[in-house]
């Protein structure tokens, strides 16, 4: 019976519009009790205008500290300052950057962007995307103050997460932050946005088949929890959006709108479970290999979410190779045994691999690195109920050619080639992207078997 009303209570959340899902708490199928703490989303043109009123609904008041890169302050943020202007809300600008470097979503810069901020200021308002926001959501967990999302493109889906994702001695990580009071995207400014920035959040979100069936894949290895309502509250996106991209690459507001619900939705997912997982899965380790190893290299780093959408591509052309891959017949255990690396080994690769970031990727890789004997005996489990595993994963993963159209479709990216890495480079790098995250996720099976190199060869 309780098992019945929880399913009964979660169906009716799962139909209501991602606006109506903001401050619902509930008892979940999976025995956890989720929540989304946000108080205010709003996605619609001109949601700008009630920036003000909705300061007043939430408490804010006082004197605001307005957070915005100082590079498109003349370009992007002097609309929307305008628009706190003529609704007489009191406020500091504090704009970040020299107006000419890209920012760095760094945890140092954060610290420096709440250590700026004036001890008689009540609130903090982001006006900005993926950079701005998580700078500002970390600042004000720093600071404890409140704070407003105002969105200015649609490009990844941080706006509605309960986290920053910021680096670390170049190592990204998942902080754990509160959430903002309200989010405001406001149709007309997102409409402007760069394109490539449009590309980005489509990419961002096409993600979420990989994820799940990681996060998915995890639970069945590593028997560790995974609940299945984020893949449930995304899903009802994924048909519109894939349907939609040749209207996200005209910027009409029908596209701009669905890729933002989208977005949204995407954070929200990760957002009722307090993890990253269900929006970060093995594509998200690749594209944030890729940005490690541009740092380490000095060059400049592709859009996240453009990134994240190759790597999605990839993922599921090797989703597709594995699942069909005879591992019974192929697999030599003793082959395995051979080959498994020690820790020192390891160490010592990572070391070389890594420069100055090794640290950094130790501490993440040690997290899921196990004996040889310990490992042994995962591998026989895996090769023991390999059909019962893709069983329960096939729900989970989507063909590739839709997500490929899609992105085709916006113009995006959606090959390693256009992102100017060759093919003997990708092969190494879903190698390498599983050290630098304690995350299971499929790379980890696929290695484990001895078969990564074999399936990159063959599918990418
Ligand atoms: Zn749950
Ligand atoms: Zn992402």
């Amino acid at each position: 019976m309780e098992i019945n009303r929880r399913a009964i209570e979660l169906e009716e959340i799962l139909e209501r519009e991602t606006v109506d899902l903001m401050g619902v708490t509930f008892d979940c199928i999976c025995g956890r009790i989720h929540s989304i703490p946000i108080e205010y989303l709003a996605v619609r043109r001109d949601a700008l205008e009630e920036v003000g009123d909705q300061m007043g609904i939430r408490g804010l008041s006082g004197t605001g500290g307005v957070i915005y890169d100082k590079k498109i302050e003349k370009s992007v943020i002097y609309k929307p300052l305008e628009r706190l202007r003529a609704q007489r809300i009191d406020f500091v600008s504090y704009p970040v950057g020299d107006g000419r470097k890209e920012l760095q979503p760094e945890v140092d810069l954060s610290r420096e962007v709440a250590e700026g901020i004036d001890e008689n200021i009540n609130f903090l308002i982001s006006i900005g995307s993926g950079v701005i926001s998580d700078l500002t959501k970390n600042a004000s967990s720093y600071l404890g103050l409140p704070f407003f999302l105002i969105a200015t493109a649609p490009s990844m889906n941080g706006y509605t997460s309960s986290m920053a994702a910021l680096t670390d001695k170049g190592i990204k990580k998942t902080l754990m932050v509160p959430p903002a009071k309200a989010v405001i995207a406001d149709l007309s400014i997102l409409m402007d946005s760069p394109i490539e920035m449009i590309r980005s959040g489509l990419g961002d979100i096409v993600s979420k088949s990989v994820c799940n069936a990681d996060w998915k894949l995890s639970q069945l290895v590593k028997n560790s929890y995974f609940c299945p309502v984020p893949f449930r509250i995304t899903d009802r996106s994924e048909p519109l959006y894939l349907e939609s991209a040749r209207e996200m690459a005209k910027r009409t507001e029908h596209g701009i709108g669905v890729l933002t619900d989208g977005i949204m939705r995407s954070g929200l997912s990760m957002t009722v479970i307090g993890t990253s997982t269900p929006s970060s899965g093995a594509e998200h380790l690749i594209a944030h290999y890729w940005d490690l190893i541009a740092l380490k290299e000095g060059r400049k780093k592709e859009f996240h979410g453009v990134q994240v959408g190759v790597a999605t591509i990839m993922m599921l052309r090797l989703y597709e190779f594995i699942r069909n891959y005879p591992v019974k017949k192929k697999v030599s255990l003793s082959m395995l045994k051979r080959v498994y690396p020690s820790r020192e080994s390891v160490k010592e690769s990572i070391k070389k691999k890594f420069g100055r970031y090794a640290d950094g990727v130790c501490e993440e890789y040690f997290q899921k690195y196990m004996d040889w004997n310990e490992k042994l005996k995962e591998i026989e489990m895996i090769l023991d109920q390999w059909e019962e595993i893709w069983n329960e994963l096939d729900p989970y993963i989507r063909p590739t050619e839709p997500v490929v159209k899609a992105l085709q479709e916006c113009g995006a990216c959606s090959h390693y080639t256009h992102l100017g890495r060759r093919k003997e480079e990708v092969c190494t790098d879903v190698r390498d992207a599983i050290l630098i995250r304690g995350r299971y996720t499929l790379l980890d099976l696929a290695e484990d078997l001895g078969i990564l190199g074999k399936a990159a060869e063959t599918v990418l």
